[in-house]
């Protein structure tokens, strides 16, 4: 027997007119590429998303054809996120902090048929559109007026001449809630990318996930910034969680530095933040000199990479911020899990509690997660044992786009997919998940493992560290061993002794890093992260004490 309820297909275009809807008059504020500050409702946002349908449909555009964007995050990004999935055609948005060729290649492999970029990336643009023969619209996300001359791109169209010229009366078609939406690429460390093909079905459930308290917690009543961009896995379901609660929207567009970020963050009111934790170590380390302080902050969700512990503190203690540790990747849309406290963790003490925030949290309702050692089987849930990482659910994977890499899931008994994360974890007997390193960078050191993680937190729990990454390097006895590359804040003095004595009592001493190498800066990949891969390369010559 079936239920006898209403069945509506899960689509996009149902978030944007519920906001439009019962949220008409919820601002979405956005800092623009030209600088200035552009303001506008969710009632506006609707009716230029449905214009741009109809541009789409003017061009000929099939069902599922890819529309791409390079793009930071503003409100002409967040019309295409409902114009384009709305109408039945798939986003795809391509990371501009990526090498040209890959841009191209993505570009290629995901078979764009229109180009819609920032002013910003027309250099990017100019370098690649003669090796798109896909693309048969290139637009310049500006005003008609604003629109380059003599670019070398053929036919080259201002967003605003190209939509204003449509009607804002559109239907927003009505498909299989399995259908694609949109599409990203991973950054592919090593061989292609690969791309992540999100659903109509997986984005709203992911939508709602998202906004439940335990995860991001959003509402009507918050102010909300997105610093993590658009471009990697849809901001973190933020333009589509923010539809679905009406909060208020701030975009910060081309303008992620420190100071930018906390202008925009006190005269828009915001409540809530969002992004990787190098963005938040460039804003802290703008506000702590000038003592300035957050007037209507809360809350920032920070995840991406491990948020140091010293991090959550500052935040905590020093600004009256909470933060929210989040784990996730492209491959999940990218939410997984959210580390908030249980009701029982409430009679605990201060210290307690920040060991307990500084994991990457509980899984949220749609993810399902296990670590699994070598044999495939099942590890206990004790918060020591540690394994791979693997997980299922609505929102995840279960193969990329035109097959690339085969298929990616591990069978269990019961013939069930799960997707492995490439990450190492423990999980307590309370579902805490706390990853303890990539699988490719974990340090195997006399047939123990040493989470470069917690090395990294130690260190950055030194005042004078401003950023800390810790590899391993060839030991002919021990396999492996760590040291750990630091960055000094500016105006600040510490020895590799001084900081090698910082770590004992803190860890095992066998853990105890072999060596302190100070660097200029730590290599920062596409999405923000630090790019240990590079690093490495950069300390090839580099050889540990005594050997
Ligand atoms: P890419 O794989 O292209 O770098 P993703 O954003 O998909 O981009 O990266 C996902 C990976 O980032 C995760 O598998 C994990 O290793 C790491 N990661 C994400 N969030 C956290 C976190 N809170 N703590 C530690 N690692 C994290």
């Amino acid at each position: 027997m079936l239920g006898l309820m209403q069945s509506q297909p899960l689509l996009i275009s149902s978030l944007i007119e519920f906001a439009e809807r019962h949220h008409g008059d919820a601002e979405i504020v956005s800092r623009r590429v030209e600088g200035d500050i552009h303001r506008y409702t969710y009632r506006d946002l609707a009716a230029r998303a449905r214009r741009l349908a109809n541009a789409l449909d003017d061009l000929k555009l099939q069902f599922s054809d890819r529309v791409a964007t390079l793009a930071w995050n503003g409100y002409r990004h967040m019309e295409m996120y409902f114009g384009v999935s709305g109408s039945g055609r798939v986003l795809h948005t391509v990371n501009p902090r990526l090498h040209p060729d890959q841009i191209a290649w993505i570009i290629n492999h995901a078979e764009d048929q229109v180009m819609c970029f920032d002013a910003t990336f027309l250099p990017l643009v100019q370098a690649v559109h003669a090796r798109c023969p896909t693309v048969k619209k290139w637009v310049a996300l500006c005003d008609a007026d604003k629109l380059p001359a003599d670019t070398g791109i053929p036919g080259l169209t201002s967003y605003e001449a190209w939509i204003g010229a449509q009607s804002s009366d559109y239907a927003w078609p009505e498909f299989d809630e399995n259908s694609a939406s949109s599409m990203c690429y991973t950054s592919g460390t090593t061989g292609n990318p690969k791309a992540a093909l999100y659903s109509h079905r997986s984005t709203t459930l992911h939508a709602y996930a998202a906004a439940l308290p335990d995860v991001m917690c959003l509402s009507a009543r918050d102010s909300v910034l997105p610093v993590v961009p658009m471009f990697h896995v849809n901001a973190w379901g933020i333009p589509y969680s923010a539809a679905l609660t009406g909060c208020k929207l701030v975009f910060p567009g081309p303008a992620m530095d420190g100071k930018s970020i906390y202008e925009l963050i006190e005269a828009e009111k915001v409540s809530y933040a969002a992004g990787v934790p190098t963005v938040w170590q460039m804003m802290l380390g703008h506000m702590k000199p000038a003592g300035l302080k957050f007037s209507t902050l809360r809350r920032t969700v920070i995840g991406g990479s491990a948020c140091p512990p010293a991090m959550i503190h500052a935040f905590k203690e020093d600004y009256g911020v909470e933060v929210l540790h989040a784990w996730g990747m492209t491959e999940m849309s990218p939410l997984g899990t959210l580390c908030t406290l249980k009701n029982k963790h409430l009679v605990m003490s201060k210290d307690e509690q920040m060991k307990i925030l500084q994991k990457q949290g509980r899984a949220i309702y749609g993810v399902d997660m296990k670590i699994v050692g070598g044999d495939g089987n099942e590890l206990p849930w004790d918060g020591k044992t540690y394994g791979d990482l693997l997980v299922k659910g609505p929102w995840i994977v279960g193969s990329y786009f035109k097959g690339e890499g085969g298929d990616p899931l591990v069978r269990d008994a019961q013939g069930r997919g799960w997707f492995p994360t490439g990450d190492v974890a423990t999980i307590d007997a309370d579902g805490f998940m706390q990853i303890t390193d990539r699988s490719k960078d974990v340090i195997k050191s006399g047939g123990e493992w040493i989470s470069s993680i917690d090395i990294e937190n130690i260190a950055m729990a030194h005042p004078a560290i401003a950023m800390a990454a810790c590899v391993g390097m060839p030991h002919p006895k021990w396999d492996e061993r760590p040291i750990v590359a630091v960055v000094k804040r500016p105006g600040t003095e510490v020895t590799r002794e001084e900081l090698l004595a910082f770590y004992e009592g803190k860890t095992a001493k066998w853990q105890i890093p072999d060596d302190v190498v100070f660097v200029d800066a730590i290599p920062i990949g596409a999405t923000g992260k630090m790019l240990k891969t590079k690093l490495r390369e950069q300390l090839k010559d580099y050889k540990l004490p005594g050997l």
